[in-house]
């Protein structure tokens, strides 16, 4: 898989918003606290708050996007969440399929309903997959997202909890690690974050590093080790023109 540098156009698509919490990594969830504000503002897409619901009129906005773009997809939710139904699912995945321009990313906290679903389709070449490993109490979701027959399959290691190094990453071709940002973030011990990059670059795995996060005094901004780590897959190849 060759990394790339190329700065894409990011994007966010929030077809569904709202959500309830799985694990640690959501006790403090930045899309709760958002969506409340929002709500509070009279924003007509959050007037039920975070309470889980389906956007009809946000279906089409990818295919009015001409050019290419890398967009991520619910930043206001969890797409594989249990209420919404498998029809609406389907139908996002559908716009994903049609926009082939595009390169989608999924990241759920949910992955065993993305593989249960890839069991059931034809999985789109320019969406990928990912799941969130905050600590070690989570690793049942690498197994699950390894059976999501993605181009891509990637982690997010934030909020990063604890020592995750013995995390099996068979299969991953993308990770990203972050601190937790936020007033009462909890902190990210650099050894943890060393430890994953050292596993990205051994086996060949695109690194990553998004930022140290709010409690981690010493060293601010988004360097480890003096350098700025932005590796991602080149989405390229899961385009249909560049
Ligand atoms: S899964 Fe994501 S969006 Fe849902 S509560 Fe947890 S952190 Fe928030």
């Amino acid at each position: 898989m060759v990394s790339s540098r190329i700065e894409w156009k990011h994007e966010t698509w929030n077809p569904v918003t709202g959500c309830s919490p799985v694990s640690e990594g959501c006790d403090h969830c930045y899309a709760r606290g958002i969506a409340l504000k929002l709500q509070a503002m009279g924003v007509d897409k959050y007037r039920s708050g975070f309470s889980v619901a389906v956007h009809e009129d946000a279906l089409d906005i990818p295919l009015r996007w001409r050019k290419p773009r890398i967009v991520f997809v619910t930043s206001m939710g969890d797409l594989m969440h249990p209420d919404i139904p498998d029809a609406f699912v389907m139908r996002v995945l559908d716009v994903m399929r049609r926009c082939d321009r595009h390169v989608f990313q999924i990241l759920s906290k949910r992955p065993e309903r993305m593989a249960e679903l890839s069991g059931r389709i034809s999985w789109p070449s320019n969406v990928w997959a990912g799941t969130t490993v905050e600590n070690r109490k989570v690793y049942h979701r690498l197994e699950s997202l390894r059976r999501v027959d993605a181009v891509v399959r990637f982690i997010s290691f934030e909020p990063l909890l604890s020592d995750v190094s013995d995390a099996d990453l068979t299969g991953i071709h993308w990770a990203a690690v972050g601190g937790e940002s936020g007033p009462d973030a909890r902190p990210m011990k650099i050894e943890w974050a060393r430890a994953l990059r050292d596993r990205c670059i051994a086996e060949g795995i695109s690194f990553f590093f998004k930022q140290w996060g709010g409690a981690h005094h010493s060293s601010g901004g988004r360097t480890l080790d003096g350098r700025i780590w932005d590796e991602m897959p080149d989405p390229s190849g899961q385009l249909s023109f560049i």
